[in-house]
């Protein structure tokens, strides 16, 4: 029988309905700190990261994501849940997340999708919601990691960020059902402390001075206590295991001749020809960070890894790729290292996305968008209806241009882990796009910060009579928020309310 045009037509439209209809595939790559200043087309003047920029290229890079609670396994709970810490239960690192719970890969598992995790996972109870999963030993070793999978230990003799790579294109290429859609999450390790580098790049970056943050040598003045009393610093919280030395190398003659005639791990001498003041600072920057960057290095060539497997395989066009951290990271602003803080460099996140044919290739969004919101997006992205009790947005209208009207103008913070590492004081806040309103709750104090007029956060106009109608809006936002989210009045351990109220009784 001889076909008609009309029938020609039908089938045309069909095949067209089901090429549109093919479900989309989601390459989540995540990494543990990475600091936006360290990617080039965030503007990095220290380093080039050229495969993350193909995805600012080809894709969107988002100019204001944000985290809820700017610590590891905390970020981890809220993107798996979409939920705040408080919620989620993940509150702080050393508590165990309850996998039993309801998570974004449980829902895509339901709904068809193969799902995969592979790397850091650093929530202690095992992965749940996963077809797959080989997974690092808390915050696993660089080298040589052990990982857990449902069958046991494996042992795996190279440079974790390599193995991580490795196995996910191993489980895109043979692991995986070639007929379902996937959502894969490959996560790595670095670059978190204490940033030992692939054997590749050892000496990237030697014979080279990096350039220094503008405020390297903070003193921390016209702010609360808060900053000046915390243990990140350069200058006197990085270990010899940090540094991996402890003799100066960039040195004048002068203090070369000292050094050399001191070196003696024995004597005493040698402690008093130590670097000091602003000349160990230098040092210990230089050191600290070419080895941080040595780290980003690995990462970056191995997300070429990945780009160009999904170009060879003809995997690219129908896969969205995504990159973000846990966290963002100092690297040496105000003098420190590591994260926890609502300032901008650790309460921000990279986050960019590459979606062939849906994505304006190189496009820039300035929109207010946070972790808390991945899981919705995920879940978007796969056709999946999104759970009335998650309480982030779907960032998909914003990657396909259009911002929703409503779009959120402010956003919630909230650290818990004091007492803790680095001994940063529990505070929440609301940022708005120009203002940042910061409340040290166990101290009782506050900060403000005009981010317009002061992007580095240096000075506090809490209290300044000019900002008081402001204050004003931006505690009553904070209420809003602080409601809308259900965040408890109380937010100290239990055990702790529990020792108040019996004091409270006692009176
Ligand atoms: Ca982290």
């Amino acid at each position: 029988m001889k076909s008609s045009p009309i029938f020609l037509f039908a089938f045309a439209l069909a095949f067209q309905a089901t090429a549109v209809a093919k479900p989309l595939n989601v390459l989540f790559i995540f990494a543990d700190d990475h600091a936006y200043q360290a990617i080039s087309a965030y503007g990095s003047n220290r380093n080039k990261t050229p495969n993350i920029d193909r995805l600012a290229e080809e894709g969107m890079i988002f100019h204001r994501a944000f985290v809820t609670n700017s610590i590891c396994a905390p970020s981890r709970a809220v993107i798996l849940t979409g939920k705040h810490s408080h919620l989620n239960g993940q509150l702080t690192n050393g508590m165990r997340f309850d996998g039993g719970q309801q998570t974004f890969p449980k829902l895509l598992q339901k709904s068809g999708y193969q799902t995969a995790m592979i790397g850091k996972w650093h929530l202690k109870s095992d992965p749940t919601g996963f077809d797959f999963w080989q997974v690092l030993q808390g915050q696993g070793p660089y080298y040589n990691p052990p990982m857990n999978t449902p069958d046991g230990v494996k042992r795996i003799t190279g440079y974790t960020t390599d193995i991580i790579t490795d196995i996910t294109l191993d489980w895109l290429e043979k692991g995986r059902d070639k007929d379902k859609p996937f959502f894969i999450m490959s996560q790595h390790k670095a670059p978190h402390r204490n940033w030992q580098p692939g054997p590749k790049h050892l000496n990237k970056y030697d014979g080279i001075d990096l350039p220094e943050p503008e405020t390297l040598r903070d003193d921390y003045n016209n702010r609360l206590s808060p900053a000046a009393n915390q243990t990140m610093t350069i200058t006197s919280h990085l270990s010899s295991n940090d540094l991996k030395l402890r003799a100066p190398g960039n040195l004048t003659p002068e203090q070369k001749a000292k050094w050399n005639a001191a070196y003696d791990p024995k004597n005493k001498a040698f402690e008093e020809a130590k670097l000091e003041g602003d000349e160990l600072l230098k040092w210990k920057y230089q050191r600290y960070v070419k080895d941080y960057l040595r780290c980003i290095d690995s990462v970056d060539e191995n997300i070429g890894r990945l780009l160009d497997y999904l170009d060879k395989s003809g995997l690219a066009e129908n896969t969205i790729v995504i990159y973000s951290s846990d966290q963002g990271w100092y690297l040496g602003e105000h003098g420190w290292y590591d994260k926890r803080w609502m300032y901008e460099e650790s309460f921000r996140t990279p986050l960019l996305a590459r979606w062939p044919g849906v994505i304006e290739p190189g496009s820039e969004n300035h929109d207010l968008v946070q972790n808390l919101d991945y899981a919705e997006t995920f879940l978007d992205l796969c056709g999946v209806k999104r759970p009335k009790d998650m309480q982030g947005e779907s960032i998909v209208p914003l990657l396909k241009g259009k911002k929703p009207k409503d779009w959120r103008e402010s956003l919630y913070y909230h650290y818990y882990e004091f007492p803790g590492a680095h001994s940063v004081r529990r505070h929440y806040g609301v940022r708005t796009e120009t203002h940042k309103l910061i409340h040290f709750y166990n101290l009782d104090g506050w900060e403000l910060y005009d981010l317009e007029k002061d992007p580095n956060e240096l000075n506090s106009v809490y209290g300044k009579p000019e900002y008081a109608a402001l204050t004003k809006e931006l505690k009553e936002e904070l209420a809003r928020l602080r409601k809308l989210y259900q965040v408890p009045e109380d937010t100290r351990p239990v055990s702790r309310q529990k020792k108040t109220k019996k004091n409270q009784k006692k009176k």
